[in-house]
């Protein structure tokens, strides 16, 4: 078995085709971007040249594209103003995605310090609702919700919000699944091992099955387990270790999972983290 999606995060400063060179520089077949500054509400219109000239180099380069949506989007907010924003904020991320033949969108689910877990799910599952009904003419862009820490009152860091809210949207074929796995680690999920990793995955299977998981993100982390402290380490230099990233890379229930690394640095940095995963993936023997 082999991990055919492979690649990083990385930025479009200069323009959208320098993606696809960061792509390139990292040998990979696959990328993630954010399609605007992710710390700001608002981005100027995509210009047709802008579509015309990232859609040709992602083809070119075979690439599989996912976007990750802005960190301000919240749409677990009961702030009137953010919850608008959110909402608005989304639904254009949506058609970018779709102006830009990109195929994922990432998005973390939300958070409220007012309501309990349960009215926080139940907000966001209706935000949501909302968002996908508005974007009817967007099916291609398939909307991921990913895996969070539980920092503060970060929904997503236990399978069973992620399963929620997908139910409460009546199980839409739209609505599928990134695993972060830096972020479940920090959440308290144990992958360390073989037992405890195949343990996590079969839990996974059981609460929101493998036909939902689209992406993955592979980073180690920072921070030990259960701190419920969202902080990225290259690969096999944090408190996960390599053993966690090899039972990954060769395991065939993600063979067509699109894995994406946002570890530290740039094109340099991912290309060794990239090699290492590659590097891990056992050749089978013919004989
Ligand atoms: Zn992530
Ligand atoms: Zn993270």
């Amino acid at each position: 078995m082999k991990t055919s999606l492979l690649g990083a995060h990385v930025s479009i400063a200069g323009g959208f085709t320098n993606a696809c060179l960061h792509a390139k520089n990292t040998g990979s077949n696959a990328v993630q971007i954010f399609t605007k500054n992710q710390l700001q509400w608002s981005a100027s219109d995509l210009t047709p040249d802008e579509i015309s000239s990232f859609k040709k180099c992602a083809v070119d380069e075979n690439l599989t594209v996912a976007a990750h949506l802005s960190y301000l989007v919240n749409l677990g907010s009961t702030d009137e103003s953010i919850k608008e924003k959110s909402i608005l904020g989304f639904v254009n991320e949506i058609n970018r995605c779709r102006l830009l033949g990109i195929k994922y969108l990432v998005f973390h689910p939300g958070s409220n310090k007012l309501l309990t877990e349960k009215e926080t799910i139940d907000l966001i599952a209706v935000n949501l609702n909302g968002i996908i009904n508005q974007t009817a003419g967007s099916k291609d862009v398939i909307l991921v919700l990913e895996t969070t820490a539980g920092q503060g009152s970060q929904i997503g860091h236990r399978l069973e919000h992620i399963a929620e809210i997908i139910e409460l949207n009546g199980n839409n074929e739209r609505l599928c699944v990134c695993i972060d796995i830096c972020h479940i680690f920090a959440a308290g999920y144990d992958i360390r091992t073989l037992s405890e990793y195949d343990k996590f995955m079969n839990n996974f299977e059981d609460i929101i099955g493998f036909n939902k998981l689209k992406v993955m993100h592979l980073n180690d982390s920072l921070k030990p387990i259960g701190s419920k402290v969202d902080r990225h380490a290259p690969i096999g230099k944090g408190f996960i270790g390599l053993d966690a990233f090899r039972f990954i890379v060769n395991d065939a229930r993600l063979k067509n999972i699109l894995m994406i690394v946002e570890t530290p640095g740039a094109d340099k940095e991912h290309k060794i983290d990239l090699d290492i995963l590659k590097g891990m993936i056992k050749k089978i023997r013919k004989d």
